[in-house]
């Protein structure tokens, strides 16, 4: 479980990381608006619809209540005409009197109210003495309920299809059988002796025009009204006197008096609204139940209408929120979309860049700020480590210089600025290595002040330096820059010529003899000439290295010196042998 749930948190924090700052906010404020639009219309919805629909049930009730109150007053006032009828003082006589009066009488009665079906006096044996139409006349209406009860008391009896009257009356238009409620009433003398029964039988139908009327003159025309007796038979209505009702529902129904409830019938659901009758004045009343019902669909559509409408309203305001939400969310996370934007191209730009102030909110400001301040310290930074790579390549090349510099000294005699013995070794080396290799001329003068310790002597040791001095130069201007001369110690010159045979060797050698015999060496008043010997030599295939060579010029020169002095001697490889021999 606890892995499923790290599990879900970590797929959730791996889309929030997709979302952008936009997104974010205005699925937050989209979630929120929809939460509290939707329960807000939810809930004005449901109130809406409660308070419709209680409505719905109100004007129901009232239906039903206004046609049972019609209902009771209409039967209460022809109970009281008939009692009236039977108590009237100048009808006293005619209770006895003769049938053709009384049958009048009660003509009259019954043309006062065109309801009234027949009304009849039937003597306490049963006998009917006198009735409108002369219907029933001399007949006994002895086991009629109407009469029995009528003999002591008023009764209103409930409705009933007629029974001795059904074949005397006309036939109904509709073929339905004739129905009836029945008043009855005892009638007595001054002194309170039973004369007979007064009985009167209303026709049905007036309840019936009752409900049609009250039905037409409905505002909504699905109201549909039902009379029914207290023991749930239909009285008006469909499904006449068929059971309606029973049972519970039926005791229920009687218990409240009044009340709604909703019910099947058939395909349809029905809002049913009831109301039981309670009389009017001196009439008891019959507790005819009265319905008012309408389908629930067309009860509750003005419920569900405006349901329907608040629903469609909270959907817009949600709409239009969330448009909101994201016009906002824009507006807040556009500073940083700009600052991320910035600082992006900032990174790729070389040099320095400024992030530009953004504006939108206190944590924009202080970030740009901050970003801002750190850019500042990054550009110092790069600055320095720029000045800091300058220093080192100056350094570098300073040392470099330097120490070219070191090696020329290292490579250089002091005095003459000749190579030194060291460095002239190292490349005489190389090169003879060559021509040994190559198999390529390569000759070595050797070259030697003639009595130099006389010039010291005479002219000090200072003088003896410029005449090395001299001589050096002499060397240096007369060799091609591929030759190479060194002073190889004291007065002593060495030359090493590439691509040299004999010949050109010995023509170098005389040049420079010729050259230092005259030149005029000296310094303010002191002036003199010197003299050198040059001892040649060739390199030979019998060669080690450079320093075979040199010895033969060695060997060269001390024959030089040998024999007068300024002059050059070349000393050959064979001839070398020889000497060496010797
Ligand atoms: P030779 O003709 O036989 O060569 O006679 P020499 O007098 O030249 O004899 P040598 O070559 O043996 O003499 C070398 C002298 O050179 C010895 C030393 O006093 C002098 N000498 C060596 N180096 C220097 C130097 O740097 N400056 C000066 N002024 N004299 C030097
Ligand atoms: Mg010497
Ligand atoms: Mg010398």
């Amino acid at each position: 479980m606890r892995t499923l749930i790290h599990k879900l948190a970590d797929s959730s924090r791996a889309v929030e990381d997709r979302l952008t700052v936009r997104a974010h906010i205005t699925i937050a404020f989209a979630a929120m608006i929809v939460v509290l639009v939707g329960a807000l219309a939810a809930g004005a919805a449901l109130v809406s619809y409660r308070n419709t629909s209680e409505l719905v049930n109100t004007r129901l009730a009232a239906v039903a209540s206004i046609t049972a109150e019609r209902l009771d007053r209409y039967m209460a006032i022809r109970q009281q005409e008939v009692h009236l009828f039977s108590k009237l003082e100048p009808l006293r006589g005619l209770w006895q009197g003769d049938r053709p009066s009384l049958r009048k009488a009660l003509e009259q009665l019954q043309s006062s109210y065109s309801d009234f079906a027949w009304i009849g006096f039937a003597k306490p044996d049963g006998t009917v003495v006198a009735a409108t139409g002369g219907m029933l006349e001399g007949a006994s209406v002895a086991q009629r309920p109407w009469f029995r009860t009528g003999l002591h008391d008023v009764i209103v009896g409930d409705v009933h299809e007629a029974a001795l009257l059904s074949s005397l009356l006309a036939k109904r238009a509709d073929g339905e059988p004739h129905r009836f409620v029945d008043i009855a009433l005892p009638v007595r003398d001054a002194e309170g002796t039973l004369l007979g029964v007064l009985g009167a039988h209303l026709d049905w139908q007036w309840a019936q025009n009752i409900i049609a009327r009250t039905e037409a003159t409905d505002e909504d025309a699905d109201t549909t009204l039902m009379v029914m007796s207290k023991s749930g038979k239909v009285l008006v209505g469909a499904g006449m006197n068929s059971t309606r009702y029973a049972g519970e529902r039926l005791a229920t129904m009687l218990e409240t008096r009044s009340g709604a409830f909703t019910e099947k019938v058939g395909e349809q659901n029905k809002l049913i609204a009831y109301v039981v009758g309670r009389g009017h004045r001196e009439y008891q009343g019959l507790n005819w139940i009265v319905t008012a019902s309408q389908p629930t669909a067309v009860a509750l559509s003005a419920a569900a209408e405006s349901a329907k409408n608040i629903l469609l309203i909270g959907a817009g305001i949600g709409v239009l929120g969330i448009a909101l939400a994201f016009l906002i969310a824009r507006r807040i996370s556009h500073p940083i979309h700009a600052i991320t934007l910035e600082a992006d191209r900032i990174g790729r730009a070389s040099g320095p860049s400024m992030l530009p102030r953004q504006r939108g909110s206190l944590e924009v400001v202080q970030l740009t700020q901050a970003l801002r301040s750190l850019l500042r310290r990054i550009g110092f930074a790069e600055e320095r480590t720029k000045e800091a790579e300058l220093r080192a390549t100056e350094n570098a090349l300073q040392f470099k210089d330097d120490l070219s510099k070191l090696r020329r000294l290292a490579d250089t005699d002091y005095l003459t600025e000749l190579m030194n013995r060291r460095s002239f070794l190292a490349a005489a080396n190389d090169a003879v290595e060559f021509a040994l290799r190559y198999r390529r001329n390569i000759a070595t003068l050797m070259i030697d002040i003639d009595h130099f310790k006389k010039i010291n002597d005479t002219h000090g040791h200072h003088i003896g330096d410029i005449a090395i001095k001299t001589i050096a130069e002499i060397i240096s201007n007369n060799i091609k820059s591929t030759d190479r001369a060194a002073r190889f110690g004291g007065e002593e010159f060495v030359v090493l010529l590439r691509e040299a045979d004999e010949q050109t060797a010995q023509a170098l050698g005389e040049r420079i003899r010729r050259a230092v015999e005259l030149a005029i060496i000296g310094e303010g008043e002191t002036r003199l000439s010197a003299t050198v010997s040059v001892g040649i030599a060739l390199i030979a295939d019998g060669d080690r290295d450079v320093q075979d060579m040199i010895e033969r010029a060695d060997q060269g020169l001390y024959v030089a010196k040998n024999t007068g002095r300024n002059r050059c001697f070349f000393m050959p490889a064979s001839e070398d042998r020889g000497i060496r021999a010797a």
